[in-house]
């Protein structure tokens, strides 16, 4: 059997090889990712946000058992970005989720930085798309929120859960990250530390005009994953999203808005990898080179001229 028969067969291990091949980019991805988009289009997708330790990990792992006791299976996706903020969280996740291992209807994958941020966040989705052939019915993708690698989770995901916890100035840290912005729904977790109130207050404050604006709520809701509180309240709130794009043009908007992305990511990644391939391969390549460098031509109209010859059709 092929492999991707085998996939189709719900083939665990033929899923993990088919992501494997896909997040290192083996020569065939993309005809593997051609051939399961047919199957792909029905998991629902939701990126959670926020600072190291917030509890993001913990959340997955809870918000997961809840979805699976409603019946749904839910793939997960933690990217790490390896970045000085997150050192080991590779490790953490794993070990975080422990709970959720040897579970039939999870599946859990951690991906980490590769090269360069578009990269990271274009593998991503295209585990995502394999998750969603592969029949889960949601995919949750945890990421640190910590500047514009973080910010892809927009274009990753259906619903953005952002997660802060009750520590002072947390919300202006996340208002400095941008994940006002990109919030559908925010999460106060460690609701049972102190501060949680005043937290929500504030959120509630900033929120209002951007609640104005829209028919959507961007509910606050507050959670303390550790002890299991507050998730319901936080898959309902996620649910409720998905009514409220799906009862609106809006969902059909975004993911048409992903789909544009995705097609401009691909050509972007076919034509890096062709042009490097082209200069690899000009004799003549060392010689512009060599002329730049003593003056006799400059990087941009030599970039423009390699354009012209290779690519313009005007
Ligand atoms: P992440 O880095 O955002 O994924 O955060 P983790 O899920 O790894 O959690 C970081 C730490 O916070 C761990 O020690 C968790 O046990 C702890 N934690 C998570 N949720 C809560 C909570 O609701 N209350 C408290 N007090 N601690 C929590």
């Amino acid at each position: 059997m092929s492999l991707l028969d085998r996939f189709r067969n719900k083939d665990r291990r033929a899923l993990s090889r088919i992501i494997s091949y896909v997040e290192n980019r083996k020569d065939s991805y993309q005809e593997a990712l051609a051939n399961l988009y047919p199957d792909a289009g029905n998991a629902y997708k939701i990126g959670l946000t926020g600072p190291p330790g917030v509890g993001k990990s913990t959340l997955v792992d809870r918000l997961s058992e809840n979805f699976l006791q409603n019946g749904g299976k839910v793939g997960i996706i933690a990217v790490d970005p390896s970045s000085p903020f997150t050192g080991g969280a590779f490790l953490g996740d794993r070990i975080r989720m422990q709970r959720l291992v040897g579970n039939e209807d999870v599946f859990i994958r951690s991906m980490a930085t590769r090269g360069s941020s578009g990269g990271l966040a274009q593998a991503t989705k295209d585990v995502s798309l394999v998750y969603d052939a592969f029949g889960f019915d949601y995919i949750l993708i945890e990421t640190v929120g910590v500047g514009q690698v973080e910010l892809d989770i927009v274009d990753a995901s259906d619903s953005v859960v952002v997660v802060i916890v009750p520590e002072s100035g947390d919300v202006i840290q996340a208002m400095k990250a941008g994940l006002m912005e990109i919030a559908n729904i925010f999460c106060i977790n460690k609701s049972d530390r102190e501060g949680a109130d005043r937290v929500l207050s504030e959120l509630n404050h900033l929120l209002q005009i951007q609640r104005s604006k829209s028919e959507w709520s961007f509910p606050v809701i507050p959670t303390a994953a550790v002890n299991n509180e507050g998730i319901d309240q936080l898959a309902k709130a996620i649910m409720q999203h998905r009514e409220y794009l799906l009862e609106s043009d809006l969902f059909k908007i975004h993911r048409k808005q992903q789909i544009r992305k995705d097609i401009i990511s691909y050509l972007r990644m076919m034509l890096t990898g062709n042009i490097e391939k082209k200069l690899k391969s000009a004799d003549s390549f060392d010689n512009l080179l060599e002329d730049i460098y003593n003056g006799k031509a400059d990087p941009i109209t030599t970039a423009i001229d390699i354009y012209n010859k290779h690519y313009s059709r005007t």
